[in-house]
């Protein structure tokens, strides 16, 4: 295993102006190629804390990726932090230079000497030739580790690291590896319980690595396995998939990229069945998430956005008293909703949301109570859940979607 790590150099980054998403993009794309990243840091262009950081990073790390600070500026320090560190010899490397001054003739404009500066590289290092800016990239091997350097522009240095860096450390960890993963998909579970549920297999984890996160739309938990044959990598994954399933089958949707909305739809499509929504706070985003699937007609017949009373009332045909005596963000209201909707839309299941988005209180309900009801039209039944969601306006409209989504489907 190669001990990597991400050093970002920028007082910009550390003013909080931009983020650090070369770090992010770095990580993600060491990750899926078997590679460990141990620490990100993110140091000021200040040559004495860089050169600190640098030391300290030369100490425990076989791998250290540097971005930004190659530029022709004086506040880019990076080439004379690292020789501060290691003494290397610093050389004008020709090719990088001829290209600079092409550059500026091509332009007709005149060459500041600083732009010298980004054509400097260490001595013995391979230069990475930049297709899409003027600083080269380096390797350098230094005392049994290896420094990478690229520049901070994050076109650029995804450029030199697809095509250089990845493929060079990739040589470095000797017999190549390949790289398998699958996401597994859940729905009516939090990321906390699920995390509980899969305590032991969580902390044993090595090959696959097992990693839950939270998404928009439910929680996922992505499995990555490394060997140097396909087959058994995906052995690894069935093997860990098993176990799994075996704990939580009841809230698994499915694996890889299958999202809550299509499992509706084929299994609406299996049974012959359609659905229509009847949609007060949700606003329509319900029949969105449905008409996002090709071939959706099949099985969704329409939502009608009924979000003043007077459309419940007149459109939808919920009955004046009911809302009056109940409220329209009650359980009365919304199952009235789904079955009006169902019969006009002529559908096997009506579905409707009615509650309060926020952030003002409505018929006394707080904001995020909401109410969703089925109505099953063969069966004449109802089934009505009530939630108590938190969050600001929007984020309590996209979880009464995603409570209607996993309600219709589990
Ligand atoms: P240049 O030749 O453009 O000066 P450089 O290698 O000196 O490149 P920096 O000056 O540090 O790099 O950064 C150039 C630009 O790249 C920054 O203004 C910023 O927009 C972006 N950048 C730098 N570092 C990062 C980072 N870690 N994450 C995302 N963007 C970054
Ligand atoms: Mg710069």
């Amino acid at each position: 295993q190669l001990k990597t790590e991400i050093i970002a150099v920028g007082t910009e980054l550390l003013l909080g102006q931009i983020a650090n998403t070369n770090a992010q993009w770095l990580s993600q794309q060491l990750a899926s190629v078997g590679i460990n990243v141990y620490h990100h840091l993110v140091v000021g262009d200040n040559l004495q804390r860089v050169e600190t950081v640098f030391r300290q990073a030369h100490t425990r790390s076989d791998v250290v990726i540097v971005t930004g600070g190659l530029g022709p500026t004086d506040d880019d320090l990076t080439r004379e932090a690292f020789q501060a560190m290691s003494s290397m010899d610093i050389e004008e490397h020709s090719p990088s230079m001829e290209k600079i001054t092409a550059f500026f003739e091509k332009r007709g404009s005149t060459m500041t000497p600083n732009n010298r500066k980004q054509a400097r590289v260490f001595r013995g290092a391979t230069v990475l030739n930049n297709k899409t800016g003027m600083a080269p990239g380096m390797i350098v091997s230094f005392e049994g580790r290896t420094w990478v350097f690229l520049p901070g522009v994050p076109r650029e240095m995804k450029n030199l690291a697809s095509e250089s860096v990845f493929p060079y450390l990739q040589g470095l960890l000797g017999e190549k590896q390949i790289i398998k993963s699958m996401v597994l998909k859940f729905v009516g579970i939090g990321e906390s319980q699920l995390e509980h549920e899969l305590y032991d297999l969580i902390q044993k984890q090595d090959n696959p690595t097992i990693a839950p996160l939270a998404q928009d739309s439910g929680v996922v938990i992505r499995l990555t396995a490394r060997h140097s044959s396909e087959i058994e990598a995906d052995k690894l994954l069935d093997v860990t998939k098993q176990k799994v399933e075996e704990r939580l089958s009841s809230y698994m949707l499915g694996i890889n990229e299958q999202t809550i909305e299509q499992q509706i739809m084929e299994l609406l499509q299996s049974t012959g069945k359609n659905v229509s929504a009847a949609e007060s706070l949700t606003g329509g985003m319900f029949a969105d998430k449905l008409v996002s699937i090709p071939g959706a007609s099949d099985t969704f017949k329409g939502s009608i956005v009924c979000y003043a009373t007077n459309v419940k009332r007149d459109v939808l045909g919920v009955s004046q008293e009911v809302m009056k005596k109940n409220g329209t963000v009650s359980q009365a209201c919304a199952e009235q909703m789904a079955e009006k909707v169902s019969n006009l839309l002529d559908s096997s299941y009506g579905i409707s949301f009615t509650g309060v988005a926020g952030p003002r209180v409505v018929e006394n309900q707080q904001p995020g109570t909401v109410f969703v009801s089925i109505y099953d039209r063969e069966n004449n039944r109802h089934e009505t859940r009530e939630y108590h969601l938190l969050g600001d306006r929007d984020t309590v409209r996209h979880r009464a979607t995603l409570k209607g989504l996993e309600f219709l489907y589990l």
